[in-house]
Parts: C-alpha cells; sequence; structure tokens
C-alpha cells in the first residue's frame, strides 16, 4: 500500500473545483484525484460517489465510501464489503434547503395555497375558511436529522407538532410517537402530514390508501422523502374523493414525470423536480474533511450508516 492514500472524487467537475481546494488545503496527507483511471487502484482508500462504480471490487483497499447526496437508498450496497463504512451527506447547506422547503410547503398548505391556484386560474374572487395555526397540527414521518431542524423552523408559528420515528424520541416541544403501534394516533392527529424517511424495504410504498385513510379528512401532504414510497393511485384517489385536499410533492416515481402523468396536472398538486434540499459544495467539503479526519482518528464519522437498517 502507498504512503499517500487517495480520496477518489466522483462527482461534478463544479463541485470537483470546491472540493479540491478544500482537500488542499486541509487534508494534506490525502490525494485528491477525479480521474480514476490516473490513479492506482490500491491507493484508493476513500470513495464519494452518487452510486457505486461497477468496477468497485479493483479499489481492495478502499475503507469509506460517502455519498454525495443525503440519503444513500440510490446505492446497491451488494457488492460492498461489509468492512467498507458507507456514510451519508449530512451538511449545513443540505439542511438549511429542507428548513426552507417544508416550510414552504406546510405554509402554503395552511394557507390553501393550491386551492387559492385554482381559483386565481378560474378568475375566482373567494375567501377559503380559515384555521388558526395554533389549531393546524403536524405530523411528521421521521424524527431524525432533517425532520427535527424543519421541525425547529416551523415552531415559533405555533403549529401543534408530533413526529413518528421507529425508536422513542424526544424532540423539545414535540409529541413524539414511535413504532406500528403508535402510527395510528399519530395520524388521528395530523392535519399535514410531512414525509422524511429514508427509503428502504419497510418505507417502500409506505405512503398508501391505509395509511392517508387514518388522517383526519381534509389532511394535507408534503413529500420529501422518495418517490417510491409514494402509492401514487392511492394518492389521486384520496385527492379525487375529497379525503385529502392537497399535496406537495418534491419527489415522484418515476423521476422525471413522464409527459401525461396524472400528478403533472392535477389540480390539487404542486410539484417540484426533486430539489427540495441539494448538497451545497462548499459545506459538504467542510463535512467530509471533518468526518474523514474522525475516521483516520479512529473516531464516529457524522452520517454513518447502519447497514442492516438500511439507513
Ligand atoms: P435520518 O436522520 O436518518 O432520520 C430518519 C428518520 O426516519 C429517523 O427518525 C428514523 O427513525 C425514521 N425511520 C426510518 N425508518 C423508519 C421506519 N421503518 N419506521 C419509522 N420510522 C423510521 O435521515 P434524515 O437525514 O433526516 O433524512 C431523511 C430522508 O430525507 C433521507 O433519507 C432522504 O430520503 C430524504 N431527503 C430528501 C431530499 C430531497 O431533496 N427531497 C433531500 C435530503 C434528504 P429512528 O429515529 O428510530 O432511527
Amino acid at each position: 500500500m502507498a504512503d499517500r492514500p487517495v480520496f477518489l472524487f466522483n462527482s461534478t467537475a463544479e463541485r470537483a473545483a470546491v472540493f479540491g481546494p478544500a482537500f488542499a488545503a486541509d487534508m494534506p496527507g490525502v490525494d485528491f484525484a477525479t480521474d480514476a483511471a490516473a490513479v492506482r487502484p490500491d491507493d484508493v482508500r476513500y470513495l464519494i460517489t452518487w452510486t457505486l462504480p461497477p468496477d468497485l471490487a479493483r479499489y481492495r483497499n478502499l475503507e469509506v465510501v460517502f455519498s454525495i447526496g443525503a440519503g444513500v437508498d440510490q446505492f446497491d450496497t451488494a457488492g460492498l464489503p461489509a468492512h467498507v463504512a458507507l456514510v451519508r451527506m449530512v451538511e449545513d447547506g443540505i439542511i438549511r434547503m429542507m428548513q426552507e422547503y417544508v416550510t414552504l410547503g406546510v405554509l402554503a398548505l395552511h394557507r390553501d395555497l393550491p386551492a387559492y391556484l385554482g381559483q386565481q386560474r378560474a378568475e375566482l374572487w373567494s375567501a377559503l375558511p380559515s384555521r388558526q395555526a395554533s389549531e393546524r397540527r403536524i405530523g411528521f414521518l421521521g424524527q431524525g436529522m432533517l425532520a427535527q431542524a424543519a421541525m425547529e423552523r416551523l415552531m415559533p408559528f405555533g403549529f401543534p407538532l408530533a413526529g413518528w420515528s421507529r425508536s422513542p424520541r424526544a424532540v423539545a416541544g414535540v409529541e413524539s410517537f414511535h413504532g406500528p403501534d403508535q402510527l395510528s394516533d399519530f395520524l388521528a392527529r395530523t392535519d399535514i402530514l410531512v414525509c422524511l424517511l429514508p427509503l428502504t424495504d419497510d418505507t417502500r410504498g409506505f405512503l398508501n390508501g391505509q395509511l392517508f385513510a387514518r388522517l383526519p379528512r381534509g389532511a394535507a401532504l408534503v413529500h420529501t422523502g422518495r418517490g417510491p414510497q409514494l402509492d401514487t393511485q392511492a394518492l389521486v384517489s384520496a385527492l379525487d374523493d375529497g379525503h385529502l385536499s392537497a399535496a406537495i410533492l418534491d419527489v415522484t416515481d418515476p423521476e422525471p414525470l413522464p409527459a401525461g402523468h396524472p400528478l403533472w396536472r392535477h389540480p390539487k398538486v404542486l410539484v417540484t423536480p426533486h430539489v427540495a434540499s441539494v448538497t451545497q459544495a462548499d459545506t459538504a467539503a467542510r463535512a467530509v474533511i471533518d468526518n474523514l479526519r474522525r475516521h483516520r482518528d479512529g473516531q464516529p464519522m457524522v452520517g454513518l450508516v447502519d447497514r442492516a437498517r438500511g439507513y
């Protein structure tokens, strides 16, 4: 093994232009490389990428794979040896953007923006019944890093906040639920449901007709998890029969939505093209360098994925 380990960067040239100088300044013991063909495979100890390269097995001394994004569901980890650490992206830029998007979505639904957009197109000037924030109960599926950050932003508005997760979580000012046994109670008290679950075998298809039926009539959805968590047909049915009032979707299945897909023109749906939160190169470079330092010092890395759990 060579003395100088290589950090192989497999993302955009724009991001490389930020990561490269950051590594040169703050991680001098590690060679930053963007061209896989120009490095000796045995020197590659760290890889940052969105998907795993088909020739991954050639990096026999690989120690860590960093995801360039917040999720790791896009990785087919079958070929990733168990001793290689998998780390999702945890960085301030992603957190800030998700706070903005969830706040935007919740306020838009709270203030009936989808219905008012429809009224505007119909040239209709008519006030809809309004509710105070204290009467609009927000519920988060997932109480992880991004959900908690979004809750923090919503708190000053005075919405009653709740969250649901796999294991018990104590979040100040938030009513916490966990596990399948508490899901119904959580849904029954939720007027605006925000999905920030990771995509795993357990959460695929989770936003389905049975789940929607357990929400109060008139509830609405902000979906910023992953597209395959949503049963699109069940959503459209729940919107069409009035059980759900509106949905704001940042993620869909498939992405992009094909021409003519029912979500494009549904009057109760707002769609954005998976832009809620995007890795920001400057803050991400800082976060990855800090994490690499932790790894090289034998400390636990932030965002280390539990491979068995899938997130
Ligand atoms: P995180 O910190 O790992 O939190 C995940 C949360 O989901 C945890 O509270 C976890 O429960 C809960 N959870 C996982 N599986 C569950 C299950 N089967 N039942 C109940 N709760 C479950 O993740 P994060 O950083 O907040 O990110 C969440 C997701 O947001 C990402 O995985 C990604 O898919 C999505 N995302 C989307 C965008 C976008 O632009 N649309 C951008 C960034 C991220 P425990 O607390 O018990 O572990």
